[in-house]
């Protein structure tokens, strides 16, 4: 699905000598390089603060401390997206109000938003799925109405831009009250490890998130508020240092992928290509098309066994999953998650996809129906 080797071999020397250097000072924990790193990623993205911490998943459940969200308190949140939006909400004892997505683009379904509201709703969270923006104008006229926050989930979506009716072009992460992001290996921005982090515009929201992901604390040993325990590595924030430098080239390779495959399978009785959200550019985290009018699963292992991979993010919605049983959702309640669940493939894309490697796989792809 993903070659970080290959993308490595050529960073490497860049990557060894950034590792070297913080193995040469010996400081692991908040080492000069985290403080770097998180400057880049603000001029990069143009946030006006970013907090770096320990996981996507912490950035999420940090943002919405942060934000006081307050346990009895409702968060809407995609039903098809990966667990870690709606698993912090659980955990911090609020109670996620799932909504639908949209067929085609998998976004979240900004029509439905009107019904899901409630005195007691205090947020959205948009996952801004397979690297491009949800309607951000949409819901943040929304959020504005009915006075919720917004937390822009952007795991998958690093550096996609998203251009609102007046002009203005903003970040995905960079839109909303918060945003978060994860350097998970795989993620567009991936480091060696684990790794996330949080952007906001508001300086004392940014200085409040800083210290939820350090105890709590401003002074050492001073705490103020209940908070985790969340660092960026320094050796990681070496190796995003040098990753961010390449994340331009990183995202237009994956564009180059997409646009072979949209090619590949245009007009394809089969194939259903991943729709673009208007006004949002595409990070292409994920190729994900839909599969019609056969098996999945037997296209599936066709192309396993023919050296293939592929991947089904994800298989299960969120509200049919287990640990979700008790909120009283039943199937057919996400009709179009629970649809978007048996069809969706996702197809081998990365920064160094060699032309004849994806030619083999389009055309494996196209022997199926053959
Ligand atoms: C990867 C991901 C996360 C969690 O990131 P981790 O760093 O693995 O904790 C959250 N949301 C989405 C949509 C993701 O893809």
């Amino acid at each position: 699905m993903v070659d970080l080797k290959s993308q490595y071999d050529l960073i490497k020397a860049e990557v060894d000598q950034a590792i070297q250097g913080v193995i040469d000072t010996t400081s692991f924990i908040n080492g000069p390089q985290v403080k770097e790193f998180s400057n880049a990623l603000a001029d990069y993205t143009g946030a006006r603060y970013v907090i770096t911490c320990g996981n996507g998943t912490d950035a999420l459940q940090i943002a919405m401390m942060g934000l006081d969200f307050q346990p009895g308190q409702e968060v809407i949140v995609p039903a098809f997206t990966y667990v870690a939006t709606a698993e912090v909400i659980a955990l911090l004892g609020l109670k996620p109000v799932f909504i639908d997505v949209i067929a085609d683009t998998y976004e979240l379904d900004i029509a439905q938003l009107e019904s899901k509201v409630s005195s007691n709703t205090v947020g959205i969270v948009p996952v801004h799925l397979y690297g491009q923006c949800s309607n951000m104008e949409a819901i943040l006229a929304f959020a504005k109405k009915h006075n919720l926050k917004v937390i822009e989930d952007t795991a998958q979506a690093i550096g996609a831009k998203y251009t609102f009716s007046d002009g203005r072009v903003m970040q995905a992460g960079t839109m909303g009250d918060v945003g978060t992001t994860s350097f998970f290996p795989s993620k567009n921005l991936g480091c060696y490890g684990d790794g996330g982090a949080m952007f906001t515009n508001n300086e004392a929201l940014a200085e409040k998130l800083r210290m939820i992901a350090n105890h709590g604390q401003k002074k050492k040993y001073h705490h103020h508020i209940v908070g985790v325990n969340s660092r960026l590595d320094t050796l990681q924030a070496a190796i995003l240092n040098v990753k961010l430098k390449h994340l331009d080239r990183y995202s237009a390779s994956r564009n180059e992928v997409a646009d072979k495959y949209d090619e590949a399978f245009a007009g394809h009785k089969n194939i259903k290509s991943p729709a673009r959200v208007p006004n949002s550019t595409h990070a292409f985290h994920q190729y994900t098309v839909q599969i019609e009018g056969v098996s999945r699963e037997e296209l599936k292992s066709y192309l396993a066994e023919k050296g293939v991979p592929s991947m089904v993010y994800y298989p299960v919605p969120l509200h049919q999953q287990e640990a979700y049983m008790d909120l009283g959702f039943k199937k057919g309640d996400f009709p179009v998650a629970e649809s978007l669940c048996l069809k969706v493939l996702s197809l081998p894309i990365h920064t160094e996809m060699k032309v004849e490697d994806q030619e083999y796989i389009i055309e494996t792809i196209k022997g199926f129906f053959a």
